[in-house]
């Protein structure tokens, strides 16, 4: 099996130890004549931008998660999969926990300023309701690790197809359940259909103090329609991962707000450790002609 590797600078020296203990069959290349090749292992900023003369690849497996940069391609007319890898789901559970955690304790009332703040009495996880905006692979891992804390789960997708132990509802029902939704985590893709989704009218049906964490992606939220919202309350803090732009502007008014936390796109990395393995078992699959996993729909984009 050939298989050609097209990611930015420096991706090749943290992958190509793995992918070769984990498909030691293949000969993997970084260039080379491009109708030689079986497979390819692709990642946003690469040097592969047109497809077009890879005729003979039977798959291109992204070792992204998100597949935005990608999917609407014209020249990819290969089978496309995303990555979902035990440990980006780990990592993504174990970042949402930490920042629903901080949420739900209210870790930011008690400033080391000499006073005692022993008023109130916060709820335990059971009586606290997590709302998971996007159930797929990393949605699921992190209802799992929020689960196990005890905390109150709603789940919201496209479909509202039923994840074991949880209630999951369609997003026709997202108004609804916005006013319930004391902290938000959201976990969706970059699609048409999940554009702006969370814009003014949206935000403005969250409860006050409510705290929304957007690890999916930026173009979720009408950033000017969140800042105005946050001035409402309405959420009442913002924990952003992932902006319209990346990196984010240094002068953007979410640097400084003191009801935004950002990070700047860290919630959860494809590590090559655990990820060549998922990786090696979707190339052979190809090969053999067995079904592929993780294949994204391009109509919905995801
Ligand atoms: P996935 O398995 O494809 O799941 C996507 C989920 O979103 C599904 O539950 C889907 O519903 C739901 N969905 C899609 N369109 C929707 C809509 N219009 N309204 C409501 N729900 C909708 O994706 P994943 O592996 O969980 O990853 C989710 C996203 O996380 C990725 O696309 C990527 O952008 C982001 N991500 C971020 C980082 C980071 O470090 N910040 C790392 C990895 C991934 P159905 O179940 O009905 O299909």
């Amino acid at each position: 099996m050939r298989v050609r590797f097209s990611a930015p600078d420096g991706a090749w020296r943290d992958w190509a130890p793995a992918l070769r203990a984990a498909l030691p069959e293949a000969d993997l290349a970084r260039d080379g004549d491009p109708a030689g090749f079986d497979a390819i292992i692709y990642a946003p900023g690469g040097d592969i931008t047109d497809f077009t003369p890879y005729r003979r690849a039977r798959i291109v497996q992204s070792l992204w998660a998100g597949v935005e940069r990608i999917v609407g391609n014209p020249t990819l007319t290969q089978p496309l999969a995303r990555m979902v890898d035990p440990g980006l789901a780990q990592g993504m559970a174990e970042y949402c926990t930490g920042w629903v955690m901080r949420a739900h304790l209210g870790m930011d009332a008690y400033a080391q300023d000499g006073v005692w703040r022993n008023g109130t009495v916060p709820p335990l996880a059971p009586e606290r309701r997590v709302t998971i905006l996007g159930m797929g692979a990393l949605g699921r891992s992190v209802a799992a690790m929020l689960g196990a804390v005890g905390f109150d789960l709603c789940g919201i997708s496209a479909s509202g197809r039923a994840v074991s132990g949880l209630r999951v509802h369609p997003v026709g029902d997202l108004d609804r359940l916005l006013g319930q939704a004391g902290i938000l985590v959201c976990l969706l893709p970059d699609t048409d259909a999940t554009r702006g989704l969370l814009d003014a009218r949206r935000l403005a049906l969250m409860p006050r103090g409510a705290w929304l964490i957007n690890p999916g992606r930026g173009t979720l939220i009408d950033d000017d329609a969140l800042l105005e919202g946050l001035a409402q309350g309405r959420p009442g803090h913002a924990v952003l991962d992932v902006f319209h732009r990346e990196p984010l502007a240094p002068d953007h008014p979410f640097w400084a707000h003191p009801a935004v936390t950002v990070t700047p796109h860290v919630a959860a990395e494809t590590r090559p450790a655990t990820a060549a393995p998922v990786v090696a078992e979707n190339l052979r699959r190809a090969m053999d002609g067995r079904p592929i996993l993780h294949l994204v729909d391009r109509a919905r984009g995801y």
